[in-house]
Parts: C-alpha cells; structure tokens; sequence
C-alpha cells in the first residue's frame, strides 16, 4: 500500500517487523478500510466473569453464571491476544510491559465510532486530526523507556492519555503534556475516571519540557519533532531515557540515555507519527 524504503534499522525488531512499524501513527486518513481491520472480537472469556457469590440460595445447586454484560475485566481476551499476536510475537518481552498492556483498557481510549477496532493492529484517529498509536509501539516505546517504580517520567504529545496510563501502570510519576487543549481536558477527566489520579496533565507546548518538575528519570515523546528538542535532552535526569522519534517524512524512533554530561544515541526502528507541532504563542510553559 505505502512502499517504502528502509534505510537504517536497529534494535530488538525482528526484519518482517519493519514492515508492520510504517504503519506506526498513521494520519487518520490513512488508516486501512473496514474490511482490513480485522476480524469479529472474540466473545469475553467465562473466567473473568464476576461469581454471584450475593444471590440467596435455598438449596445447594451452584449458583446461575454471572450476566454476561457484567464481567470483571471487559475485552480481557482481546488484550490477551493483542499482547500475544502483536506485541510478545514481534520482541517485546518485559513482563511488566506486557501486564500492563492487559490491564489497562484500550477500548475507553478510543471515541465510540472506533470501539471494534480498539485492540487491532494500528492506530486509530482520536479527532483533532491526531491518533492513539498502535499498541505495539506503546508497547515498544515503554519497554525502550525502562521505567521503574516510584521514577518520574514526562510525556510529551497526551492525545487519548493511553500511553500514560500505560507508565502509570508502570508505577511511575507521570507528568504528560498535550499541546491541543480539547485532548489535554479530555485525556485528564479520563484517566482520573479510570483511577490514574495521580497523572498530571498539562496544556501546553511539549518542545519546552516541564522544568519545573524536572529532571526525568524517562521522557517518552509521542509527537515527532524535526530534530531532538535540547530542552527535553537538559531535562533527563542521570541515567535517564529519552525515547523519541525524530524527523520530518521519514522518521526513526531514537533512545538517549545521558550518564553525566555524555549522551548516546542509538536509533531503533523506521517510525511514523504525527508531528510535533508549535504551540501558540503566550502558551504554558
Ligand atoms: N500518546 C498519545 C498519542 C499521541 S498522538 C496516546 O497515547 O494517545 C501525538 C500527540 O502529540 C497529539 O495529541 C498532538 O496534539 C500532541 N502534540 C503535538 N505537538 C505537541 C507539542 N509541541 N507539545 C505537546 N503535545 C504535542
């Protein structure tokens, strides 16, 4: 559909992977049609269906199974497919990576129309002509980013707030900056539904970082700048992580990590996402 040219691959990918990783962040009139989304979702798994355990009972007969539109962890299966077939089958191995890619739920961070299509293979639009990515980048980009529990990490591009759902889960601090002040709302009512309270969520331009909370123990950036920012270098912390993809058309998803005053760079897959934009003037910070 979109041929194009490999130049320079690196990292954990596997070669057939490379392929799949253009799809990455994809514009919204991009996506692929109906028909390539995949197939029906596999109806929700019996286990994860809360027992009655409440019902009065007159008799000793097992009790009658639990409404099926009341399960404990809704479209469990598909997260468990989508972590096996998607994100296990093309490298991506941190089990702390993957578990909390199964339990944060995909399906409340994408708008109605695209609900079916939650836990398939690409991105999706978020509106605002921006997309949540494919889940096996968040996926990759987490895994990149290393994060440990209680370590201060900056987001910078919050879109739906999946991906800091995803390092919350992680156990980390997590500040997310959004430059469009409709998503910035929406991502933060959102996630402190979903009981990631402890997610700040910032409107404002991303290319400045978040001095005031720096430094960071990891940066993720979900936007693509031109070149990597120099705020956002400034602000990792010792031993800190800066995944990114940089560049205009063609893109390639970097990690920075600094020990001291030095900076290594390596470059890991081809990338495609939306880019990182200027907000307006007078805007925080
Ligand atoms: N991480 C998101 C997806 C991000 S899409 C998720 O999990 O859903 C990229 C986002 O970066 C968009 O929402 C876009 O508005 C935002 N963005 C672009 N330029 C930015 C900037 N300079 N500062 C902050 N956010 C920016």
């Amino acid at each position: 559909m979109r041929p194009r040219t490999v130049t320079q691959s690196a990292g954990r990918a596997p070669r057939w992977v490379l392929g799949v990783s253009s799809f990455v962040m994809l514009a919204a009139c991009d996506r692929p049609g109906p028909e390539a989304a995949g197939s029906k979702p596999p109806p929700i798994r019996g286990e994860s269906e809360p027992m009655d355990q409440d019902a009065p009972s007159k008799n000793t007969r097992k009790p009658p199974p639990a409404p099926a539109e009341a399960p404990a962890h809704p479209r469990q299966a598909e997260r468990e497919r989508m972590i096996a077939e998607q994100i296990e089958a093309r490298g991506v191995t941190d089990p702390r990576v993957l578990t909390a890619m199964a339990k944060v739920p995909r399906h409340r961070f994408v708008p109605e129309a695209y609900q079916a299509e939650a836990y398939a293979d690409h991105p999706l639009p978020i509106g605002h002509g921006v997309t949540i990515s494919q889940p096996y980048i968040v996926a990759l980009m987490t895994e990149l980013a290393d994060v440990q529990p209680g370590e201060k990490v900056l987001e910078v591009g919050t879109g739906s707030g999946y991906q800091a759902a995803i390092l919350a889960e992680l156990g980390a601090r997590v500040y997310t900056i959004e430059v469009l002040e409709p998503l910035a709302t929406k991502a933060r009512a959102l996630l402190h539904e979903l009981g990631y309270d402890r997610v700040v969520v910032r409107h404002g331009d991303g290319y400045g970082g978040w001095p005031e909370q720096a430094p960071f123990d990891a940066i993720v950036v979900t936007a693509a700048p031109p070149k990597v920012p120099e705020a956002l270098r400034v602000q990792l912390a010792d031993g800190g992580r800066l995944v990114i993809p940089v560049g205009r058309g063609a893109q390639e998803l970097k990690v920075i990590t600094r020990r001291g005053d030095r900076f290594s760079e390596r470059t890991v897959i081809p990338v495609r996402f939306v880019p990182m934009v200027h907000g307006d003037p007078g805007m925080e910070p």
